[in-house]
């Protein structure tokens, strides 16, 4: 299945048009591939996708970078070379628009640079406009996002019997898991946090040398890309056997994600998904050790909109995709997450991630 981004670039323009913004410019950062199906290299070089209200859109990019665009697209080239000034480029490409929406993540000082050359302009961050089209997946895109899950599970499955923990450090156990990640079709492995006995216990431990041992738990949680789109799963394993403390922990948190999962559904809150991971959590006593949101939206980027925390009033709609992912860490013991990714349907979510979620013992 193909991206639409042709449509994706006229409904840009038609919500330009009602919101009143004359340009929107987007380089490095989600938005360009959304709506370019081009990456932008993040470097000093300037590349700018260049949307007006109408009419075709512009990709502005160093001459040396322009082989690198395929045939088919949805807006015209202009490549600039070494010795050209791009910023006076743009600025003929927007003529005298006035009201700008720029990418969030575009170097600042490109954007200082276009506003001292277009005086009297006024600019927004563009996820103004583009957050409410990205957080509704299409059919391709619920496509893409449930291969590369089912390419994260295969991974899931296959650690037990393929990877040894005891003796092994956390960051030779990431490096395994990210070239199984490869193995299973992803064109990128982005991150394998392997966070073993208290290391687990940092949610965002990434993997250091620490040798796993006997009767550790282990938080493995992975993902990278597939054509795009972005996979991330979080797993649990015991080197051995499990404590009750172990267990309990572990099934409070089973518990918690099955209890926002069955809340999960079109016109919920995202902020009553959270409530209901963590009503689990609280009842259980761990409330204070639940230190961070339940789950965040996932596509082009691993964390986008919406995002599943107290606060946030959007109601859920068919097609958004998001993460369910509730986690107890004990200082200096150990931590327990579980997390798949969902995506909304007419009457709940359809789960991504499906390997199984036990505690699984590994040697
Ligand atoms: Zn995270
Ligand atoms: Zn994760
Ligand atoms: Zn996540």
């Amino acid at each position: 299945m193909s991206f639409d981004y042709r449509g994706r670039l006229i409904r840009l323009q038609t919500l330009m048009d009602q919101q009143g913004f004359d340009a929107a410019m987007f380089s490095v950062g989600a938005d360009l591939p959304y709506f370019a199906g081009y990456e932008a290299i993040a470097g000093e070089r300037l590349t700018m996708l260049v949307v007006l209200a109408e009419g075709d859109p512009v990709l502005l990019i160093p001459e040396l970078e322009a082989p690198r665009v395929e045939e088919a697209r949805a807006f015209d080239l202009v490549s600039w070379g070494e010795t050209q000034d791009p910023i006076s480029l743009v600025t003929k490409l927007v003529g005298d628009s006035k009201r700008m929406a720029i990418g969030d993540q575009t170097r600042s000082a490109f954007v200082l640079a276009l506003q001292a050359a277009i005086p009297g302009s006024s600019w927004l961050p563009a996820s103004q406009l583009t957050r409410g089209l990205r957080m509704r997946k299409d059919q391709a895109e619920i496509a893409a996002l449930r291969e590369v899950g089912s390419e994260a599970d295969s991974v899931a499955g296959r650690i037990p019997s393929e990877i040894r923990f005891e003796g092994a450090t956390e960051a030779g156990v990431s490096r395994q898991v990210q070239e199984m990640l490869l193995d299973e079709g992803h064109d990128h492995a982005e991150f394998a946090i392997v966070g073993s006995g208290p290391n687990g216990s940092s949610p965002h431990h990434s993997a250091s040398n620490r040798v796993i041992e006997a009767g550790d738990i282990v938080v493995l949680d992975f993902g990278g890309r597939r054509r795009g789109y972005c996979s991330d799963t979080t797993r649990m394993f015991i080197v051995g056997d499990p404590t009750s403390h172990n267990r309990e922990v572990h099934a409070v948190v089973a518990a918690a994600q099955q209890a926002a999962r069955e809340v999960a559904r079109p016109g919920v809150p995202c902020q009553e998904i959270d409530r209901a991971a963590r009503g689990v959590i609280n009842d259980a006593g761990y409330g204070e050790f639940f230190v961070h949101r339940t789950g965040h939206g996932i596509g082009l980027e691993v964390h986008e909109h919406p995002y599943i925390v107290e606060g946030n009033e959007v109601a859920i709609e068919a097609g958004m995709a998001f993460s369910i992912e509730p986690g107890i860490y004990l200082p200096g013991q150990f931590g327990v997450r579980l997390e798949d990714i969902v995506v909304a349907t007419e009457g709940g979510v359809e789960t991504f991630n499906n390997s199984v979620r036990d505690l699984v013992s590994v040697s």
